[in-house]
């Protein structure tokens, strides 16, 4: 295991690296350990399971809607999903609006820099507020991503399953060890040192070791092992599911209003609209069979389902589907919020006013390119 004079020299080395080498994203405008807590946690959350390049756009949208906390506190949670749209794990929204609103209510609309009061936040995790106390206070606190595990795997040649508990254990108390150790009022720069070390350096395969600036302490290297390292558990196989959409159109299609449909605010993708519909179940003898089950089940009305406008492929992080999407017509009764927590009749053009997840974006998409090749 590595010792604390290692960590030290591994830390003054990691900061000094960075200082030369990090990329300009738009929430480094200062050093860290002097940002404003609201961007370092905005950024964070973005910056969770979406790419930074992807992040940076939605962060200068977000800052423009909503530059302080009051602002996202006071915003109607429809128009932090809208700006959230496509960024997927939707809960990461609805929470920074429900903390923002506690922040105001409790924290004189300060984030608090104490561990226990971010902790108390919905969507703060030990990882966020570990970043916020380190990046906007100069606090010592590890803050453990996957970028970190890799790297702090890598320096300790941990040879057992990243994801044991007992693992997991280690690397927060390495994280912490090395930050602790190292230069005062360099925590902020340390943990972002080493997840910038993971991003560009130490990456998951094919890691530079040549120019790694921590080369000289890391055990995996020494050893010729740091392609095996993290040690990643046995592979799970991830369930597919069909699932039908409805593009219900109230009357002629194209030239009337069609349905959609707000998913529950607890679920998941909870309080985006969508095309109704859901997943095909054994008794479902075909994908119109299912929809025409689950229209009924979410809406109580009936409809005829009629061609297939496409079909759309994706991957959730605990399952993949393929969404057929289909027009169909409305036949008989008036909709009722029973699966869902709301329904409107809009145009294919108002639909830009709602947020939708990534495949219904995709479905307005094929729409529109239909009505497009239509009117020539
Ligand atoms: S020497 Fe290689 S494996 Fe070790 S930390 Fe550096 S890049 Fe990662």
């Amino acid at each position: 295991m590595l010792d604390n004079p290692t960590l030290a020299a591994i830390a003054v080395r990691l900061v000094a690296w960075h200082t030369a080498h990090q990329r300009d994203l738009a929430w480094r405008y200062a050093p860290p350990g002097r940002r404003d807590p609201y961007r370092v946690w905005i950024s964070e959350i973005m910056a969770q399971q979406t790419r930074v390049e992807t992040a940076g756009a939605y962060y200068a949208r977000w800052m423009a809607a909503f530059p302080t906390v009051e602002d996202l506190a006071d915003a109607d949670l429809q128009e932090v999903l809208k700006l959230w749209e496509g960024l997927g794990y939707y809960a990461r929204a609805r929470n920074l609006h429900k903390a923002a609103q506690i922040v105001v209510a409790e924290h004189e609309g300060k984030l608090p820099s104490d561990r226990n009061a971010l902790l108390a936040l919905p969507g703060i995790g030990e990882y966020t507020a570990g970043a916020i106390l380190s990046m906007a206070f100069n606090q010592p606190e590890p803050a453990l991503d996957g970028n970190v595990k890799r790297v702090l795997s890598r320096l300790a040649d941990i040879d057992r399953p990243i994801t044991d508990r007992a693992v997991l254990k280690t690397l927060w108390s390495l994280a912490r060890a090395l930050v602790e150790a190292a230069p005062a009022n360099q925590a902020g720069a340390c943990n972002e040192a080493i997840m910038e070390l993971g991003a560009l350096v130490c990456t998951p395969t094919n890691p530079r070791c040549l120019i790694c600036p921590v080369a000289q302490s890391c055990q995996a290297a020494a050893n010729g092992v740091q392609q095996e390292r993290p040690v990643m558990p046995p592979r799970r196989s991830t369930p597919h599911y069909d699932v039908s959409a409805g593009v219900i159109w109230q009357g002629g299609r194209f030239t009337s209003p069609l349905l959609i449909a707000q998913r529950p605010q607890d679920g998941m993708l909870g309080g985006l609209w969508e095309f109704p519909g859901g997943k095909q179940e054994e008794e479902d003898a075909t994908l119109a069979d299912c929809l025409k089950r689950e229209i009924d089940e979410e809406l109580a009305i009936e409809i005829a389902v009629e061609e297939e406008i496409t079909a759309i492929r994706h991957a959730y992080t605990h399952f993949r589907i393929t969404l057929y999407a289909f027009h169909a017509r409305h036949i008989g009764g008036e909709p009722q919020a029973i699966g869902c927590d709301a329904w409107r009749w809009a145009t294919l053009d108002e639909l830009s006013d709602y947020p939708f997840p990534v495949t219904d974006q995709k479905i307005i998409a094929a729409l529109k390119a239909e009505r497009a090749s239509e009117a020539t």
